[in-house]
């Protein structure tokens, strides 16, 4: 086994018994990087000296006997997160040349942990996409089948925890962003209640709708990674002072008794045979486990897609509009004047999927049809966040397919953005409701593509999505393969 095949629990334990170093971990993952990294592309930037300096310092500290949480763990972020001093370019050409003067909470918060920086992930411009196909530098390859996506937008956090080209990876989640790449790449993807972990750093997308999560090997790992980032800060107001539990202490501890609700509204056509077979073998793990299964209905899902596709371009026409070359990011050259310049600097800094949703922001926000395209889908949301509260009154998790196909070709969605959006049919929801919900490996296809089977929780219960997620993945004992690379 090589060092960078293992989870973080695994090195966490070999760095304490002084079995490894760090040195040599991120040696490890860093030669996998050297390895693989032509064929997966999951980096935008590598930061392979600091990281090797931070791996020496944490080698110190580990030496004085001061181990924190993640003390010497090789960890990828999206590059979305403000890096202070690392170019953050969110996957758009007009934040190209974008070097933040700050870091993220959770890049502090993970910092102060120990953890050690491999780079920056390829991402969809700006997060808007299922396929990490929309980044201006280039696409991410799934580890599992070269010649598809590894899902989108956090495609190269979930490419690179699969391909071991790092240990744990951070992402956002707008619409599906963790759940939907992690699922396509045989991996555990969690996205937190909205308030649950701050943004402030984060480069925003749709306000209302974005969350922080991790990419992990195992559930264990995703418990370890939410006790370091979760948690209340004054810099961000969304997030929540509410209490954080020691999210390890729901590890192995079973779901008997539990009412597990199966939407009915998730199994419906166009789902693909050997996706539901899956999920139908996850139910009967689920129940094999002395839990309940039981049909409920989410009446409004067929309208999650539509208030997503009204509410997420509005908000991000707003978000957007700072990038007008003025301050930061690209400006256009040879302009007459101040709009000349907004015009091609944006004309030339956003591609065309970044441009469709402004524009479509844009008109759902403008004056006549706010009420009739903004305001309605404000009033569906409630309705959609309605069916979940009713469901949590009588399950104490639901339990979903994370996508509706494996991984698709690269290219087979690009020119047909509603069935790119259609992807993220059963992710979108628990963003537009603000629950959390977890996507965990529970098979492959015939041809070895993995399949993800998501479960959601009413708000905060991350604790009880950990407990469920890692029952389910200790009883289901899903055979462990790695991509061959
Ligand atoms: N695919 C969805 C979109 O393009 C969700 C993206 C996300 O979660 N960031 O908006």
């Amino acid at each position: 086994m090589e060092l960078y095949e293992l989870t973080i629990h695994e090195l966490l334990d070999k760095l304490r018994t002084g079995e490894t170093t760090s040195a040599a971990i991120t040696a490890s993952v860093f030669e996998r990087i050297d390895a693989v990294e032509g064929d997966v592309h999951a980096y935008i930037t590598l930061m392979r000296e600091s990281a090797l300096a931070e791996a020496a310092q944490a080698d110190e500290r580990i030496k004085k006997g001061k181990m924190g949480p993640l003390t010497g763990i090789p960890i990828a972020l999206k590059d979305i997160y403000c890096t202070r001093g690392v170019p953050t370019t969110c996957g758009s050409r007009i934040l190209q040349n974008f070097i933040p003067p700050y870091d993220a909470t959770v890049v502090e918060k993970l910092r102060a942990a120990g953890a050690v920086f491999t780079g920056k992930t390829n991402m969809d411009e700006f997060a808007m996409g299922s396929s990490t196909e929309t980044s201006a530098f280039g696409v991410t390859r799934n580890p599992w089948d070269l010649e598809r996506i590894p899902g989108g937008s956090s495609g190269g956090s979930a490419a690179a925890v699969a391909a071991d080209e790092c240990i744990a990876a951070f992402g956002s989640d707008t619409g599906g962003s963790i759940r939907q790449p992690a699922a396509l790449c045989g991996i555990v993807g969690l996205k937190p209640t909205y308030g649950r972990v701050s943004r402030y750093g984060l480069i925003a997308f749709a306000s209302s709708l974005d969350q922080i999560g991790p990419f992990t090997k195992d559930v264990e790992d995703a418990a370890i990674l939410m006790n370091v980032i979760a948690g209340y800060d004054p810099r961000e107001s969304t997030s929540v002072p509410e209490e954080v539990p020691d999210y390890r202490t729901f590890l192995g501890k079973g779901i008997e008794g539990w009412t597990v609700g199966i939407p009915k509204e998730y199994f419906v056509e166009g789902i693909d045979p050997e996706v539901e077979a899956a999920i139908r073998r996850a139910i009967q793990v689920v129940e094999g486990m002395g839990a309940r299964c039981v049909e409920v209905s989410l009446p409004h899902s067929r309208y999650c897609l539509a208030v997503y596709y009204i509410v997420a371009p509005a908000e991000a026409s707003s978000n957007l509009a700072r990038y007008d070359g003025v301050k930061y990011g690209f400006r256009a050259e040879e302009c007459r004047d101040l709009l000349d310049m907004y015009k091609k600097s944006r004309s030339a800094g956003f591609g065309a999927e970044v441009k469709r949703r402004i524009m479509i922001g844009t008109y759902a926000l403008s004056s006549g049809y706010y009420d009739a395209y903004y305001k309605k889908a404000s009033q569906v949301r409630a309705l959609i966040k309605g069916d979940f509260d009713e469901a949590f009154k009588r399950c104490d998790v639901l339990l979903t397919p994370t996508t509706p196909t494996p991984a698709f070709r690269i290219g087979e969605k690009m020119d047909d953005p509603i069935q790119m959006y259609l992807s993220d049919i059963f992710t979108i929801s628990t963003n537009l409701a603000g629950v959390p919900g977890i996507s965990v490996p529970c098979g492959y296809t015939q041809a070895g593509l993995p399949i993800g089977v998501q479960f959601m929780a009413g708000h905060f219960q991350e604790g009880r999505l950990i407990q469920c997620a890692s029952a389910y993945e200790k009883q289901a004992k899903i055979e462990k393969r790695r991509p061959k690379l």
